[in-house]
């Protein structure tokens, strides 16, 4: 575990798979990432989910979400609202074919030929004729590439039994960006990858639809002064939790979408962790987060390369010289105990006074 596991202020895609593997976690993703197609949404509204994406054993599923923008519209097209479609691998991205996605582009290409009037509302469709239907879907960095292939042939009837037919051909990019968990998915993420070292108690006092809020700005200032924090010097926090009963986290309207996981993560964590000072507790906070929400071919869902860049290398020293393992059972455990086991075996690795130096020189 000494291998340099990160290079230029973020943990390579190696060395996340390798740390799954550490952590004895399976390497699926414990829930699917949602993705927001199109230009950013007015920042106090709560993100849509247009999609949600998820890499699996063999291939991926995309469940589209019909209802994101206009919760009726899945019942006029007759379709339930979130559909799911296979997708499998195809050298660097993957393809989604087949009866599944046929069947949904006839279910959508009758009602949509007449609502958006490719055909007259008194003509028929008599059949929706598919050449060609695929979505090709390819990471671009931290978003998704989705390039819809269409060659479809709509025939019609008018009343007067005149028939004809409209040919839609071409292909259509659409990029997609990862929104935030919903809080009880980020719960269970970071579950998934850490529960049996998370404190039981802990685990058992702490609701996860509730471990993360998402609140407007009037709000999460409001949420700072409870918790006695100090607006002007938190102009820059994109959440904090709030300890004084059973932890909760506060997400600020526009956060960036790691934001959640990051702090659903400090939710989960020993208090007691936090005595070991700013720079291990956010590079620790910063990497696990990372871990939980890291695909089976070591992708992040999110960008966590944006801050904590010294707490990262902080946080690299002391998983380098403890494992992760002995890191984890301190982060999430219950007390001071666990942080001594990992401040002994520090020091075994490195020599005595070694874990007290670090922890004074990363303040
Ligand atoms: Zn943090």
């Amino acid at each position: 575990m000494g291998a340099r596991l990160f290079r230029d202020g973020r943990w390579g895609r190696g060395g996340l798979i390798v740390a799954v593997a550490l952590l004895g976690a399976r390497p699926l993703l414990a829930v699917p990432i949602p993705y927001r197609v199109g230009p950013a949404e007015s920042e106090d509204e709560p993100t849509k989910s247009h999609f949600q994406w998820e890499v699996k054993d063999q291939g991926a599923e995309l469940a589209l979400d019909f209802g994101a923008d206009d919760p009726e519209l899945p019942r006029q097209l007759g379709i339930s609202r979130l559909v799911k479609l296979p997708a499998r691998r195809q050298g660097d991205h993957f393809i989604v074919q087949g009866n599944e996605l046929n069947a949904l582009v006839r279910e959508v290409f009758t009602p949509v030929a007449k609502d958006k009037q490719l055909v007259r509302r008194d003509t028929e469709v008599t059949q929706v004729d598919l050449q060609e239907v695929s979505i090709q879907v390819a990471r671009d960095n931290f978003n998704l590439r989705l390039t819809l292939t269409l060659d479809v042939t709509v025939h019609t009837k008018d009343e007067d039994g005149n028939e004809d037919s409209t040919r839609i051909n071409g292909s259509f990019p659409i990029t997609a960006e990862p929104v935030p968990l919903k809080s009880e998915d980020a719960s269970k993420a970071v579950l998934d990858r850490f529960g049996r070292y998370v404190d039981t108690a802990r685990k058992r006092s702490i609701d996860p639809r509730n471990a993360a809020r998402y609140v407007d700005e009037e709000a999460f200032r409001r949420a700072l002064s409870r918790a006695g924090e100090d607006a002007a010097s938190n102009a820059d926090t994109h959440g904090f939790v709030d300890r004084r009963g059973t932890p909760v986290a506060y997400i600020r309207p526009g956060a960036l979408p790691y934001t959640t996981v990051h702090e659903v993560t400090h939710v989960y964590m020993n208090p007691h962790f936090r005595d070991l000072g700013k720079y291990v507790n956010e590079g620790v906070t910063h990497f696990f987060a990372q871990l939980a929400v890291v695909d089976p071919d070591g992708n992040a869902a999110y960008d966590f390369s944006q801050r904590y860049q010294q707490p990262v290398r902080a946080a690299e020293g002391l998983l380098g010289w403890a494992g992760l393992d002995t890191v984890a059972t301190a982060y999430f455990g219950s007390g001071t105990a666990e942080i001594e086991a990992l401040r002994r075996r520090v020091d075994e690795n490195k020599g005595p006074g070694w874990f007290d130096r670090f922890i004074r020189e990363n303040r």
